[in-house]
Parts: C-alpha cells; structure tokens; sequence
C-alpha cells in the first residue's frame, strides 16, 4: 500500500488544523487510510424526484423541484418561524425554518427554480419540509450526480463545528481525487475470480459515490469479504503458531477405561452431536499439542457424559484428570453423577470442596501425589498450592465465566507440560462471535437435546394474574412437582432487591402455609452452610418451593422441579433468562417458565420477553442478546478489536464471514508463508494490517 494513504489527514485540502483535531478526536480520523475507510452508514436515495401531487404520509426523504412564491413569518417567540410556499406544476406546500430566519429570508430567491430535499410532514392537508437541503436548480444541475447519495457517521460536535454531512462528502472527493491511484489489490486473483469479487478501488469509488443499487452491493460485498478475511487469516495463523509452540501430552491409547464404559456401561446411547464432539476430542488429544477447547452445549445437552469420556482417555494413558465446578453444590452434583457412571470401572474418584475436611484433605493430597487417585472433582479449591496432581493430563471446567484467564494457567502450571484444557459452558456464544473472537480456541458444539425432551413452555404473565399463577403451582405441586421463583438481584439496587426478594417469599408462605408446604429460601447473604442445607432440602424433595435469587443460575439440577417462575423477568438479561430456564425441563414431565412483569415495558424488554416465549434454542437466544446488547458486552470481549469492524457487522454478516473463514483456511492450507507470487496482494495487505492493528492480545 502507498504512503501516500498514510499522509496525516490535516495535509487535505480542506480540512485545516481545527477540522484535523475534529476528525481525530470525534471519528479516529487520522490518515487519509482512515477517513477512506469511514464508510456510510446509510444512503439517501437521490435517483428519484417527486411532484408535489405525489406526496403521501408515509414518504420519506423527498427530492422535490419548485419555486418559492412566497414568503411569511409567522408565530411568537419560541414558535417564530419562516415560511415559504413552494410550488410545481402539480400543487403547492410550505418551506418551513425555525433557525437561521434572517439570513435565508435576504438568501431565498424568488420564483427561481430550486431543487429541496427532506423529510415531508403533513399538516392538515399540506405538506411541509422543515429545514429543507435547498439547492438551485441550475447548480444541482452542474454538481456532481452523485444518485445516492452516501450519509456518513457523524457527531452532534462535528455537526455543530460545521462538519455536516455535505461537507464530508466534499472531503471525501477531494480525497479521491488525490488517492484514487493508490489502492491496491488486496486479494489474489483466484480469490476474486471464485466470489466474482469487483476490484478494489471499483470497491471504493462504489461505496462513497454510488450510482445504483446494484454497484454499492457489490462493493459492500467485497469490502466485507475483504475485512473478514484479514481477520480470519490473523486468527488462522495464531492458531497455527499456537498449536506449534505449545506443547502437549500426546493421548495415543483409547484403552480399557475409555472402550469398556463406551461398549458395556453407557447409561444410554448417544445423541448424535456427543458422538462428533467425542470424536473431534478424541482426534485433538491424539496430537502432541495443548488441547484448548470450548465445549458449548445448551442446558440439558448432555455435556457431562462428554467430558467424563474425554477424562477416561486421560486415564487410559495413565494421566490423572480434575473437573472444576464454579459452586459446591454443583461440585457435588458432577462427583455424585461422574461416581454413578463409573461405578463398575475400578476408578478413584474424589471431591475436594472448602468443605472438605482436613483428614479427607489430606487423603486427597497424598493419593493425588502417589498417582492412585484418578479424578479430582471439585470448586477453587483445586487451586489450593497443596494440590498436587502426579500427573494432570486433563483439565475439564465447567461454565467457564465463572474462572477467570488467571485461574485457569495456575491449574496448568502444575505440570511439566500443561494439560489439555476442556471448557464446558451452557452460555451459548453466538456461532459468529466464537469462530472470530475465539481464533486460538477449538470449538466444539453439542447442538441436538437427547430424545424425548419435552420443550418448555414459557409464557410471560403481568403481576396482576398473580392469583392465577399461584393456582397453577398448587396445581403442579399436586401432581408432585417443585416450583423455582427466582428474584433478580443487581448490586446497585441491592437493598431494595432483598426487600423484593423477602416480601415475595411472605407472600409465598402466607399463600402456601405450612405443614402442607415446605419453602426453601436461598439467597447471596445467607452463610454458605445455611445456603447448601436450604439448597440440599429442595435437592432431596423436602421443599416444594425455592424461592431464591440468581444463585441458582449455574447447574442446578433437579429433575423433578417443573416450574420456574421469574419475577420482574424485564430486568434479567436474554442469557440469563435462558439460564435459569434451563433449570427445568430435566425430567421427563412437562416443564414451564413463566415470565412476571409490571406493565411498563421497554421496548428492549418486550423483545427479550417475546423472543423467550417464542424459542427455547440457546444460540438463537444468544444471536438476539448480541444484537440488542452488542457484542461489547458479550464475554467481555470489548478489546478483541475484532469488534472494530468498519463496514462488516458481525450479526448480520454471518455469512460472509464463514466464507471468508473457509477462503482464509483454505489458503493457509495451500500456501502458508503467502509466497507464492499470486499471493502478494495478500501479503502485503496482511503485513499492513498486522502492522497497523494488533487485534490478537486477547484470551491468553
Ligand atoms: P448439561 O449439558 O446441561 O451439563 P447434562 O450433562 O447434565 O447436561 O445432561 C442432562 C441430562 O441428560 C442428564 O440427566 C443426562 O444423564 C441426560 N443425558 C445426556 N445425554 C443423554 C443422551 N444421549 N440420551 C439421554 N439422556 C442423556
Ligand atoms: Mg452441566
């Protein structure tokens, strides 16, 4: 790429030292490069004019061409405003201003034909611009045509400063006059050729001056391809760099442990999806290179069995494997469910808790260190200094949000070569966002339910049916099922969510009394030990109802329990409603969540409400989360600079961007130092990238 697009943007005419501070502070403008790449957010479409008679409610922008007869103030103090009557041979409407009123009525030329551009309103039965683009005819005429015309991202400050929108289209042709010649093919020819790509500077000139729809699609296409595509290659190559420098413990042997429990012990067959994952685990623990992958499945997708597998190959080559839970109680539940499953392998299972006491402690340590414990299931505790695996093979975490980056690498230092690493989460990670941002990171995806899962039906109730909602548990807790209500608990409004939290569970009590009901209560001030007995008597069946706050997002699992009653459901984000859902709908019975609300929605929490009622299936869930949310938000992956995208977007383009995911993979593949002469464009892009954006300091 020429220096020339790296010239300091206060070097452009027309944009002195005052405009330069602007553009840099307000847009990131600082090279003639940048403000090339500030692409329009939308276009006006200029190709069309319009009559006066054509004029209907609904029209938008309008291109109207007339004469000013007339001219009049009219109204008092705030109201003052100009009017001026613009006619055509088809009719007559108002020109309207409330600023400026001085300077166009001595401006404003009258009966000469000028071209005005707005947004039409109607006032009783005319129509009206306010503050119209108003341009002589005679000079629209001799201007540039540009059809559409492109509308850039703006400010209030750079707008006030007097850098409108037209102005920005003026700099933008001055700039290409000066750079035209100067962009260069990124993309190999072949590449081109397959998508039927437009050359590059076509792209640009396309993009900021269009002449039709059908040009400025085929520029934004390229110039999408064009950015998923450096970004998938950077990701690609790390990858690759990744998998050579760290080394890991080849898993060669699928031996005793792994091929007994497959053939004699399987508690069911699996689905599908398990068999691929297993199988892409299997074939990843083979290579001598550290496992890094991310398991994703939704609540009740059967992810335990699966990691349970991958730690019987661990064994099977005579590594020891540990599965980190983020709470006790879900520390428990894998030990109690993982020990089930391998009660015919002659294995030494055990759970290291804060709870656990220091005679079993001890117990753990030492056969931990003499290599006869197998597996170690347990919560932070397992990053104690006085743990100490023989040989960690295989580290298996499960809902990883929960541990940070940090935690995580303490685990792998216990070894001489790190273990492989397996992260379990139910958080669905929207397909997109994980292929891009988790570049380093395997993906494996257990995307089918086992069979006979009844889907859950969720239903979104107002406060005042609250008589109505009580009937159905007692209902439910006829038929001998266990009902969650769960209450949100946000930090800033703490002290008011208790009061919430503890006026619902009166009501509660007083409307399910006791001894025909027993209620447990289980929320973020309890002492941990009354938290795990509350929590143990709803477990075991002794209470009907749990009412709680979010501490039982994570893994909770109670088959039994049918209902899941969510209140002030609009302040609870999109995944963590789908997170608590997923505490139901376990067993084999029919399960519900229903959705309590006051009638003041947001619009934002109308969508959340209805896309809850309407779907049960996580990713889709996720995909509406990020586009409300945007992706910032999302697994705090604000700094991967894979977010930065200029023109691609990276919902809406999904599609292109696994095309240019399978293009970028593929040409790795086929030359991976770019050498080959048809792939310098390529190179030398990449080099530039590479040198101008560091987008891979991120996860590890
Ligand atoms: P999660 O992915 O939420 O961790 P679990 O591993 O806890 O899901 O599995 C949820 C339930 O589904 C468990 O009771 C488990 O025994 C059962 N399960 C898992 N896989 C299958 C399968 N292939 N067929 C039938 N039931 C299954
Ligand atoms: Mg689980």
């Amino acid at each position: 790429m020429s220096s020339k697009l790296q010239t300091p943007i206060d070097y452009l005419k027309g944009v002195g030292p005052n405009r330069a501070n602007l553009l840099r502070s307000e847009l990131g403008i600082h090279t003639y490069q940048d403000l090339l790449n500030l692409f329009p957010n939308r276009y006006i479409d200029k190709t069309q004019y319009y009559t006066i008679s054509q004029l209907q409610p609904t029209s938008a922008d309008v291109q109207i061409i007339g004469k000013v007869t007339h001219i009049k103030t009219a109204g008092e103090g705030r109201s003052k405003r100009l009017v001026a009557t613009f006619i055509d041979q088809t009719g007559a409407m108002e020109l309207v201003w409330f600023k400026g009123l001085k300077w166009i009525r001595e401006s404003l030329k009258i009966n000469v034909p000028y071209v005005a551009f707005g947004k039409v309103q109607r006032f009783g039965s005319s129509y009206s611009i306010a503050h119209p683009d108003l341009e002589l005819l005679e000079e629209h005429k001799k201007g540039l045509r540009i059809a559409m015309q492109p509308v850039y991202p703006s400010t209030e400050k750079l707008s006030n400063r007097g850098i409108t929108n037209r102005v920005m289209n003026g700099l933008m042709q001055t700039l290409f006059q000066e750079v035209h010649k100067s962009i260069e093919e990124s993309l190999s020819e072949s590449i081109r050729n397959a998508l039927k790509l437009i050359p590059r500077r076509e792209a640009y000139l396309n993009i900021h001056f269009p002449q039709q729809q059908e040009t400025l699609a085929k520029a934004q296409f390229r110039l999408k391809f064009e950015e998923l595509f450096f970004i998938q290659l950077q990701l690609l190559v790390k990858n690759q760099l990744h998998k050579q420098k760290i080394k890991g413990y080849a898993f060669e042997a699928i031996g005793d442990y792994f091929t007994t429990f497959y053939n004699e012990h399987l508690p069911f067959e699996l689905t599908g999806a398990q068999k691929r994952v297993v199988k892409e685990i299997r074939n990843d623990l083979g290579k001598p290179a550290q496992m890094n992958r991310l398991l994703q499945g939704d609540v009740g997708s059967g992810k335990t069995i699966v990691a349970l597998m991958t730690m019987l190959i661990a064994l099977d080559n005579n590594f020891q494997a540990c599965l980190m839970a983020p709470t006790e109680i879900l520390a428990i539940q894998h030990f109690q469910g993982i020990s089930e499953l391998c009660e015919k392998l002659d294995l030494k299972i055990a759970l290291l808790t804060g709870s656990s006491k220091t005679k079993e402690r001890r117990e753990i340590h030492q056969s931990l260190e003499d290599g006869s414990l197998h597996i170690l299931i347990g919560t932070h505790a397992l990053l104690e200094d006085k743990v100490k695996f023989k040989n960690l093979g295989l580290a298996v975490i499960d809902e990883q949000h929960r541990f940070g980056v940090a935690q995580r690498s303490k685990l792998w230092h216990k070894n001489e070569l790190p273990p492989h690493i397996l992260i379990m989460t139910a958080t669905p990670i929207p397909r997109t966002l994980a292929m891009s941002v988790y570049g380093d990171l395997d993906v494996s995806v257990i995307d089918e339910l086992p069979p006979g899962r009844k889907a859950i039906k969720t239903v979104h109730r107002y406060d005042n049916n609250r008589l109505k909602v009580f009937g159905f548990i007692r209902d439910e807790i006829k038929k001998g099922r266990q009902i969650y209500v769960v209450y949100p608990l946000i930090q800033e409004s703490e002290a008011l969510d208790y009061k919430d939290l503890m006026d619902g569970y009166e009501s509660i009590a007083r409307e399910f009394p006791m001894p025909d009901y027993q209620i447990s209560i289980v929320h973020g001030q309890m002492k941990p030990a009354d938290k795990d007995y509350e929590m143990n008597r709803f477990v075991n069946g002794e209470t009907q109802i749990m009412v709680a706050t979010t501490v039982i997002e994570v893994g909770v699992n109670v088959p039994n329990a049918s209902v899941m009653i969510i209140e002030s459901a609009e302040r609870f984000g999109l995944s963590q409603l789908h997170q608590l859902r997923g505490r139901v709908g376990r067993g084999a019975d029919q399960s519900y969540c229903i959705l309590m609300t006051g009638h003041k929605l947001s619009e934002d929490s109308k969508t959340r409400l209805q896309t809850m009622t309407q779907t049960n299936d996580g990713f889709e869930i996720a995909e509406v989360d990020l586009k409300l949310r945007g992706p910032g938000d999302i697994m705090g992956t604000q700094q991967s600079g894979v977010l930065n995208l200029k023109i691609a977007d990276i919902v809406k383009d999904n599609e292109v961007m696994k095309i240019a995911r399978n293009y970028a993979s593929a040409l790795l593949k086929e030359d991976p130092q770019l050498a080959q002469p048809e792939n310098l464009p390529v190179r030398k892009t990449y080099a530039q990238v590479m040198k101008f954006k560091n987008i891979w300091n991120y996860i590890s």
